[in-house]
C-alpha cells in the first residue's frame, strides 16, 4: 500500500516534469513565422550593408567576406608639385582613405555576423547561445537578429 502510493507520487512527478520540459521547449522555440521575420530582417540589412560597402570597397576575390577599400588614384594633375605633396597637400585624401577603411571594417564585421546568423538558420542552430547553448531570449533577437549569444555572454563573445 505504502509502496503503491510512492509509485503513484513518482509517476505524478515524472509526468509533471515531462509537462514542464515540453512547456519550456514550446516557450523558447522560435516558430516558423518568427524565424521568417527575423530572416527577412537579416536579408534586408545584408543588402543595405553590401550596398554601403560597394560604394567604398570592392569584394576581395581571394578572401570570402573580405572587402578591399577603394583608393583614389592620384592622377598627375592632382600632384601639382613635389613640394606641395611633401607639405601635405594630399593629406585629406589619405584621411578619407582611413575613414573609409574604418567604415569598411565596421560594415564587414556586421555583414559577417549577419551571414553567420543566416547560416545558423539553415543549420537549425539559430537562436541558441554559442557559449552556453541556452536559447537566446526573443527580445534580444528582435533587437539584434544577428545575435550569436545571449546578453550574459555577449561581451566575452564580442557580438
Ligand atoms: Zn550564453
Amino acid at each position: 500500500m505504502f509502496r503503491g502510493f510512492n509509485g503513484a507520487l513518482f509517476d505524478f512527478g515524472l509526468n509533471y516534469l515531462h509537462f514542464f520540459v515540453a512547456f519550456a521547449t514550446l516557450k523558447t522555440m522560435l516558430d516558423q513565422k518568427t524565424l521568417e521575420e527575423l530572416k527577412s530582417a537579416l536579408t534586408k540589412e545584408r543588402e543595405v550593408l553590401i550596398g554601403e560597402l560597394e560604394t567604398i570597397a570592392t569584394p576581395d576575390p581571394n578572401l570570402k567576406d573580405d572587402w578591399n577599400v577603394k583608393h583614389e588614384e592620384w592622377s598627375e594633375n592632382q600632384i601639382t608639385s613635389k613640394e606641395e605633396l611633401e607639405a601635405g597637400e594630399n593629406v585629406n585624401e589619405s584621411d578619407e582613405d582611413m575613414k573609409n577603411k574604418a567604415l569598411s571594417d565596421h560594415l564587414e564585421l556586421r555583414l559577417r555576423d549577419i551571414n553567420n546568423a543566416l547560416k545558423r538558420m539553415e543549420e537549425g542552430t539559430y537562436g541558441i547561445c554559442e557559449v552556453c547553448q541556452k536559447p537566446i531570449p526573443f527580445e534580444r533577437l528582435k533587437a539584434n537578429p544577428a545575435a550569436a549569444t545571449d546578453i550574459e555572454h555577449a561581451k566575452e563573445h564580442g557580438v
